[in-house]
């Protein structure tokens, strides 16, 4: 039996990270590390947020064919490794791949039963406030990121699963019903 793949995308800041970790922990579903071209933050560790490569080396990447899907995000590259998603699923272990909407919109058509989940906050301004508290981003990136939010929130639509990101322990059962369903 294959696992299944659960792809979450939603705006940055509507919490959608900090659910999808709490859920792998709990589930036990292994942590899908995906690949930018983005300067770490402040305690982000390469090979366990992220790998964070160069540009010259993601695009050597993708002439490889080495990414299950990869996008252009905010002005940096993210991407999927092939053998991330392919293997697990292989193993009959569930992926969980938290990736923005384009990539989301690839990962599907690579492979229809995929279920996309979109986390949002109830409106724009609690979105702005949550990036704000975060203090980790200057206001060019908020910006850029409140922009790409509206964007994003587009797509709502494409998704099989909408979670309204209020409550850190509720949307995390929301999101485990719907894996457990
Ligand atoms: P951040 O820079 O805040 O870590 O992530 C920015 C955006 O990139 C988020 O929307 C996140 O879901 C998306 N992202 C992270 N990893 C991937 C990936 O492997 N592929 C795609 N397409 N998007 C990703």
């Amino acid at each position: 039996m294959k696992g299944k793949l659960f792809i979450i995308s939603g705006p940055s800041g509507s919490g959608k990270s900090t659910v999808t970790k709490l859920v792998k922990d709990r589930l036990n579903i292994p942590l899908s590390i995906s690949a930018t071209t983005r300067k770490p933050r402040n305690g982000e560790i390469d090979g366990k947020d992220y790998f964070f490569l160069t540009k010259e080396t993601f695009e050597q990447k993708i002439k490889n064919d080495e990414f299950y899907e990869y996008a252009n995000v905010h002005g940096n590259y993210y991407g999927t490794l092939k053998e991330v998603v392919e293997s697990n699923l292989n193993k009959g272990l569930n992926v969980i791949l938290e990736i923005d909407v384009q990539g989301a919109l690839i990962a599907k058509e690579k492979k229809r039963d995929a279920i996309l989940v979109f986390f949002r906050t109830k409106d724009m301004e609690t979105l702005e406030k949550r990036l704000r508290n975060r203090n980790t981003d200057t206001e060019e990136v908020i910006q850029t990121r409140l922009k790409n939010a509206l964007k994003e929130l587009e797509y709502e639509k494409e998704y099989d699963h909408t979670i309204i990101n209020n409550d850190i322990e509720e949307s995390c059962q929301k999101l485990i019903n719907i894996i457990n369903s």
